[in-house]
């Protein structure tokens, strides 16, 4: 065997570190009152403080142990999933009489926080997951409800969200999968990208064109997976997001019964809309999870490393720069919980907000994030470290849900338009 080389030495070290940190990291996620500061429980009923810290308890002890192996194996971690559906996390805001937990958006977004300290990635499929199963109990009459929510709920099924087209991004009001009506069923034809869970999941909830041109004309069927004429695309390669797939959704002749529209023809737009006014604050919220984690890890980090003499937590410039991701995790946070608050209370800002929080929240924890990173130095760009996971994890939450720019388009038009 080759004698160990000093990058074989570095790399040990590096890993005697990362064992060290996960064990602080888990540490300070029991013991979330370390940093008052910073603390996500201030401000929260006891009830809402309870199911905080089963999140917490549950991201620290199934989630975080496993974070950095199911990114790497690319893993779609079910199992876990289905012991996070036993604590209520299958439908956090689905009714109960349909297996739901029928808690609030602010208690929804508690939770996606909690979570994504443990994996980012595969707390916001969960998180897909329940926007889908929301909008079945909210728009499905009751035959669709009581067949599937329940088993969304368990996650005994998984879901996933079917909107953007190869030709239809941003502008996904201009999709074209076609939904034709013959007889009693749909004739679906086109094909859909970037689907989380897409090939791995077993409900999926299809935006798709029965009538003219625009969001008018746009329905919302359940495909259930097994329908002939639905197939998947390859499996992508991304950048984070490892621990669930992203495939391709494809429609050919796939015919889907008339029973499992969701709502009227013509209302799946404003169905798909609605659905993701609270996936922003639960994308967001994910990421606040994912900076909350950096700035512990990089709290940890600076108060180990020595250069020149001292501790880089005596560092002013580094103590600074902790002070404003500190700031801005809380600044961060607060407008996620007000837009999750406008949303459970119908207000009229409510779009607005969950676009604010979206934008503002998405974009300063990824700067969170990657600050925390460059406090570590070199080693936060070893895979060792969690890091650099959660930094490639949030960068999506950037771009998809509807791109920060769109947000600005929805924050601006708002502006502009009402008086
Ligand atoms: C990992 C991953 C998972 C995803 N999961 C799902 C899913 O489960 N279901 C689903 O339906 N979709 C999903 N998406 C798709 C995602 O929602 C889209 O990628 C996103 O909406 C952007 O669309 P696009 O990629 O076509 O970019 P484009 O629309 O082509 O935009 C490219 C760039 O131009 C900007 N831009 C476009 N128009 C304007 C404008 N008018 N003004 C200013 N800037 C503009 C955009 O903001 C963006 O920066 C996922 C994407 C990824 C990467």
């Amino acid at each position: 065997m080759a004698a160990l080389g000093p990058l074989s030495r570095t790399a040990r070290l590096g890993c005697n570190l990362c064992r060290k940190h996960r064990l602080v990291f888990n540490r300070n996620l029991q013991r979330r009152g370390i940093a008052s500061c910073i603390d996500p429980s201030y401000g929260l009923s006891e009830e809402q403080k309870e199911f905080q810290k089963v999140a917490f308890d549950f991201a620290a002890n199934e989630m975080a142990p496993h974070m950095a192996e199911w990114d790497q194996k690319e893993i779609f971690p079910v199992e876990t999933m289905r012991k996070a559906a036993q604590l209520g996390f299958g439908g956090i805001y689905v009714q109960p009489e349909v297996g739901g937990s029928g808690l609030s958006r602010l208690d929804t977004s508690i939770i996606f926080e909690a979570l994504s300290t443990g994996c980012v990635s595969t707390t916001a499929y969960i998180s897909i997951h329940n926007m889908c199963a929301w909008m079945i109990d909210t728009f499905g009459n009751n035959e669709q409800r009581e067949r599937f929510c329940p088993d969304l709920c368990s996650m005994e099924k998984f879901a996933s969200y079917c909107l953007t087209e190869p030709g239809s991004g941003s502008d996904a009001a201009s999709l074209l999968t076609s939904a034709r009506l013959k007889g009693d069923h749909y004739i679906l034809n086109g094909s859909k990208a970037f689907i989380s869970g897409g090939g791995d999941t077993d409900v999926y909830v299809v935006m798709c064109r029965t009538g003219g041109k625009g969001p008018k004309g746009i329905s919302c069927l359940v495909v259930e997976k097994g329908t002939p004429g639905l197939s998947f695309g390859k499996k992508e390669k991304k950048v984070g997001w490892n621990s669930q797939p992203t495939r391709a959704v494809i429609f050919e002749d796939c015919a889907v019964p008339v029973t499992n529209r969701l709502g009227a023809e013509g209302q799946g737009f404003n169905i798909a809309m609605k659905g993701l006014n609270g996936g922003r604050i639960n994308i967001a919220s994910c990421s606040l999870g994912a900076a909350h984690a950096s700035v512990l890890l990089a709290r940890d980090h600076l108060l180990v490393r020595k250069q020149f003499g001292e501790t880089l937590a005596n560092n002013q410039f580094l103590q600074f720069k902790l002070a404003e991701m500190a700031t801005k995790l809380v600044a961060s946070r607060l407008l996620v919980r007000e837009a999750a608050t406008a949303l459970q209370q119908s207000r009229a800002d409510a779009v607005s907000l969950c676009s604010m929080a979206k934008l503002f929240v998405t974009d300063e924890c990824f700067n969170i994030c990657n600050q925390a990173l460059q406090m570590h130095g070199g080693y936060g760009y070893l895979k060792d470290y969690a890091v650099q996971q959660f930094v490639r994890d949030i960068r999506v939450h950037q771009i998809l849900e509807g791109t920060n720019e769109v947000m600005r388009m929805i924050i601006s038009r708002n502006l502009l338009t009402e008086s």
